[in-house]
């Protein structure tokens, strides 16, 4: 019995007895660490790390990293309702993506946040009327693109040249000029945010030189920032990759900002919730194939769907170790793509009925969950020692349907 895996000091079989399956459970204590070792490699006072909401939006989640003194990353309007719902403090709140509607503009101006992280001219425009409008100064910073290659998966990447994400460097100049001839708009930084899952943090610091030459350019043309923004970014470990030096990270960012009055903001996402959460899910059949064999389980890509769009690697384990030889298999869901799979080609030893967990789902997995197949999106507990609680109630069948009208 010792060997059974566990969350804590709760046995993962035991959760999914108590809550059911598929289910994503959370460790408190890593969330915890994680926030930690950010505050800890980053002690210069004027850091504000800004967890990045879309990695993870559990209200739970939110209020824990709120209460550790995080600020929050978001990229909608209903991101911005959940920080605040969850206690969360706009005025550490920035607002990213390419997209703002006017509503959103016009809620997180009357929320006081600490900033517009803006990716186009026309998005600056819009912020100035909405700002005119509600008779408030916004205050802004421009997403430049940095154009490193990050040298990770390609939709994860987004410091090219070549992609939807902030502004052009060389039209940078030009940007910051038309911002500072609008009167609702108030300077206050220069952001850039190049890529998701990086384990060499190499380009992140290439991002940030090519960030200070513009700072240096800006200041010579009479506009000074207050602070600057790397973005999130660093890498977790799923299966083989090397663990990312925060702690170089940091030293290297100090370095390079030394001498300067800039506040440094960091948004990291994956790396603050990914490795504190799995995903807990029964094994329905064992399908024997003709070419391959089949673990079928009852998670989907509905659940977890960075299998199906990227390729992505997700370690697996039998919660409760089976004795006889692994098989080689491929772990799918019941939903009908082909696109449907956990992992393939994995040796696992399992039977039906057993519990697997799919590890590194803290991030990019419940925030991501889709109600394809009309299956309810999946419950989620958190757990702290030998104590858990759930944080969010399995959705219901009826649920699902209450939106819909006019079929009898
Ligand atoms: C997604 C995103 C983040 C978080 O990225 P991670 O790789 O999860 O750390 C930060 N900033 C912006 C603008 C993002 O779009």
């Amino acid at each position: 019995m010792t060997d059974i895996l566990r969350c804590e000091a709760v046995p993962l079989p035991q959760l999914a007895a108590e809550y059911g399956t598929p289910l994503y459970v959370y460790s408190e204590q890593a969330l915890t660490q994680a926030y930690q070792q950010y505050a800890h490699s980053f002690t210069t006072p004027n850091t504000l790390i800004c967890y990045a909401v879309k990695a993870n939006s559990n209200l739970s989640i939110l209020k824990h990293f709120a209460q550790l003194g995080s600020g929050f990353d978001i990229v909608s309007g209903g991101e911005l309702a959940r920080v605040l719902a969850a206690g969360g403090d706009a005025s550490k709140t920035i607002f990213s993506g390419v997209g703002k509607s006017e509503a959103e503009i016009e809620f997180a101006l009357q929320q006081g946040i600490l900033c517009f992280n803006v990716e186009s001219l026309p998005e600056l425009d819009r912020i100035n009327t909405v700002a005119f409008r509600l008779g408030c100064v916004a205050p802004i910073s421009l997403r430049i693109n940095p154009d490193v290659d990050a040298h990770t998966h390609p939709y994860i990447s987004t410091g090219l040249k070549a992609n939807k994400f902030g502004i052009a460097y060389a039209d940078a100049l030009m940007a910051y000029q038309h911002a500072a001839q609008l009167p609702h708009l108030h300077i206050v930084g220069i952001d850039c945010h190049i890529g998701s899952q990086l384990t060499d943090l190499s380009p992140l610091v290439e991002a940030l030189e090519r960030l200070l030459l513009l700072v240096d350019k800006l200041a010579d043309n009479g506009i000074v920032l207050q602070h600057i923004d790397l973005g999130g970014g660093v890498g977790i470990v799923y299966h083989n990759e090397n663990v990312p030096d925060l702690a170089a990270y940091a030293q290297s960012i100090r370095q390079h900002l030394q001498g300067t009055n800039l506040k440094l903001i960091l948004e990291p996402g994956r790396s603050l919730v990914g490795n504190a959460g799995m995903l807990i899910t029964r094994v329905e059949y064992i399908k024997k194939g003709e070419q391959k064999n089949f673990v079928i389980v009852d998670a989907a890509m509905n659940d977890l769907m960075r299998p199906a769009l990227y390729q992505a690697y997700h370690r697996i384990e039998n919660t409760t170790p089976r004795p006889q030889a692994p098989m080689l298999v491929d772990v799918v869901g019941p939903i009908c793509e082909t696109g449907d799979f956990l992992a393939q080609d994995r040796k696992l030893a399992a039977q039906t009925g057993d519990i697997l967990a799919v590890m590194s789902a803290g991030a990019y997995a419940a925030s991501m969950a889709s109600n394809y197949n009309t299956r309810p999106r999946a419950a989620e507990v958190m757990v702290a020692g030998s104590q858990h609680r759930l944080i969010r109630r399995r959705e219901t069948i009826t649920e699902l349907m209450a939106n819909e009208r006019d079929y009898v």
